[in-house]
């Protein structure tokens, strides 16, 4: 084969649920972000593998993907859209039966009128300045809206990431004196936010990262391998160059494999030089430059050619790739190149 494969654990994911829920009391329930194709992994078979581990509520960016979740997990799981009630999206919100979370007075206005009765989230802003009502305008519509009815109030925290960071106590401010004694369920936490601590829990939790193996949440089970099978292998000589613009130059012999992965399947040119690759559990360094469909790898150190060498699996995660690559875990997931077979275990 031609392209590599990338192994993709379901049962790993359910587990990872699991355990964040486990993270919070019994009376917080805890959704699943699946946004962005569930980060890169398919958002069909992940969306029903988390249904069968027992989500009932998730959320999606935009109301295009919260279509094609609906198509794959059926009716009955509540999905809530994080970009709101955008112009276009009526049809697509009330046939799925999607729920925007509606982020600013025109969204609020155009759901009312367009779709009256329909169920709908409010998202505010505590300090992120990204999505959300800032306080001055929530006070303005508070009572319109609870009179309505919203699903839920949430608002994300910036910095959750960082337990350390003062940027987290403040947004739990801010969010409980726009909230407190409001007759709503409340969400404020993704993954970083569960670990924060109950505080920072309320109602509704909604990890995201942590369910596909990444960081913050450090004790994610791995979710991810990808098998880079090796296309050709060569022997170069003391003083030969490999790849684009000559970067790297053998200082003795060595066996070089040229692995089908590149950029064009999302992995970074900036790992370049620096990322290994794995035979079972034996490094072995790419040399050059990674181009668009191809990787070169020093194997001289092995006693024989294997099929194929990984980039992703449990000794080196999507972060140590990111940490190589100078972004984060989220971004290597997202980025998993559409050329990839996949295969699904669980
Ligand atoms: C992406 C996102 C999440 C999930 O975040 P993770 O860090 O991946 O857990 C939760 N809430 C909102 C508003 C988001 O945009």
């Amino acid at each position: 084969m031609g392209t590599s494969l990338l192994h993709i654990d379901l049962t790993a994911i359910a587990d990872n649920w699991r355990a964040l829920d486990a993270l919070s009391a019994d009376t917080v329930e805890t959704a699943a972000v699946i946004k962005a194709d569930a980060y890169g992994l398919g958002v069909g078979k992940v969306g029903r593998a988390l249904v069968k581990a027992g989500v009932n509520r998730f959320f999606v960016a935009a109301a295009e993907e919260g279509v094609q979740l609906r198509e794959a997990v059926g009716p009955s799981p509540w999905i809530g859209v994080f970009g709101g009630h955008m112009s276009g999206d009526t049809d697509m919100i009330a046939d799925m039966s999607l729920v925007p979370m509606l982020n600013s007075l025109d969204q609020i206005t155009r759901h009312f009128e367009a779709l009256p009765n329909a169920p709908f989230g409010i998202q505010l802003d505590t300090g992120m300045n990204r999505l959300g009502l800032e306080a001055p305008e929530w006070e303005t519509v508070k009572e319109l809206v609870m009179k309505a009815g919203p699903d839920l109030i949430m608002s994300h925290l910036a910095c959750a990431d960082e337990p350390e960071h003062e940027m987290n106590a403040l947004q739990l401010k801010n969010f409980r004196e726009m909230t407190d004694g409001l007759d709503v369920k409340r969400a404020l936490s993704a993954t970083g936010g569960i670990l924060l601590g109950p505080e920072y829990h309320f109602d509704i939790t909604r990890p995201g990262i942590g369910l596909y193996g990444g960081l913050p949440y450090e004790d994610a089970k791995p979710v991810v391998r990808l098998e880079c099978p090796i296309i050709q292998v060569r022997d170069v000589q003391t003083g030969e160059t490999v790849g684009y613009s000559n970067t790297w130059t053998a200082e003795e012999p060595s066996r070089i494999a040229t692995v089908a992965a590149g950029y064009a399947d999302g992995i970074t040119r900036h790992i370049s030089g620096k990322a290994v690759l794995f035979d079972n559990d034996t490094p072995c360094p790419i040399v050059g430059r990674v181009s668009m469909d191809l990787i070169t790898v020093d194997i001289t150190h092995l006693d024989q050619v294997p099929r194929s060498l990984d980039l992703l699996g449990p000794l080196q995660t999507v972060d140590d790739l990111a940490t190589v690559g100078g972004t984060i875990g989220y971004e290597i997931l997202t980025s998993l190149g559409a050329r990839y077979r996949r295969r699904y275990i669980g």
